[in-house]
């Protein structure tokens, strides 16, 4: 249809156009929003995960992030792990100065093990207007095939794994395990690789700054400073807390 001129629609008529243009671009907007889901066990946060998220952010224009701290993480040493409510805590002092960041609860409301499966699932249904992003450290991305469902995930959301820097020379046969190559096909206009139920997965390098909680809550343990790895106000909850000071 042709637009009418401006200047020959009344006033009235005028707001009304106006208020319709601006309902379509509102439409267009959510339908286009893309959401990153980040999980993890934050055992503390740091700035590694900080750092990675917001570049993973920024080079795919990403309006939000939610971080999702896992409950009982099926592939770790559950004793190291401290109360989710503590866990919990950190990330919403480590993620207030950011506007595009925000938590869930989802895998802490949840009975049992924390399945990303489950997760993925509940963010699908929620809204399915949003492209959902899915992002995750190579380390974790490796050990893929031992995740419940792992060839399910993928229906679900696009996948962002952030990788060190030089990943990008490695060559594309070695950047995905065996039991996910049939599923997918590389695209070299794109970058990317596609999965059979379209859904993208990127491997994005990063800066990745060197640090790991376990290396935090080792320097906490031997009650040396952890100053500049983590924020300052996660450091001071730590402190207040006592946590991480085994026998002290
Ligand atoms: P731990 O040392 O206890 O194993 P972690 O530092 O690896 O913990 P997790 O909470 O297990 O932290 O990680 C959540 C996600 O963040 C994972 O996908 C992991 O690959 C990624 N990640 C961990 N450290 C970094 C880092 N320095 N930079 C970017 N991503 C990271």
């Amino acid at each position: 249809m042709i637009p009418p001129q401006r200047e020959a629609l009344s006033f009235e008529i005028l707001i009304l156009y106006d208020k319709a243009e601006a309902e379509i671009e509102r439409g267009l907007e959510v339908a286009n929003r893309k959401v990153g889901l980040f999980g993890g066990t934050f055992n503390p946060i740091h700035l590694g995960h900080l750092r990675g998220v917001e570049e993973v952010r920024e080079a795919f224009g990403l309006q939000e992030v939610v971080f999702i701290p896992v409950a009982i993480p099926p592939h770790k040493a559950t004793e190291e792990v401290i109360e989710a409510r503590h866990r919990l805590e950190m990330v919403k002092l480590a993620i207030m100065t950011n506007p595009c960041f925000s938590i869930s609860s989802v895998e802490l409301d949840r009975p049992g093990k924390s399945y990303s499966i489950d997760t993925l699932q509940y963010f699908r249904e929620r809204d399915e207007n949003t492209s959902l992003f899915f992002i995750l450290g190579r380390d974790a991305f490796v050990e893929i095939e031992t995740w419940k469902e792992f060839q399910r995930l993928f229906s679900f959301s696009n996948f962002i794994v952030m990788t060190r820097p030089g990943f990008g020379k490695s060559p594309l046969h070695a950047q995905l395990p065996e039991a996910l190559v049939s599923a997918f096909r590389y695209d070299h206009e794109i970058k990317a690789w596609i999965h059979t139920s379209g859904h993208t997965l990127h491997f994005k390098e990063i800066r990745f700054l060197d640090i790991s909680s376990t290396k935090v809550r080792e320097l906490i343990e031997r009650g040396e400073s952890v100053k500049y790895l983590i924020p300052a106000g996660v450091e001071a909850y730590a402190k207040e807390h006592g946590l991480y000071r085994k026998n002290r």
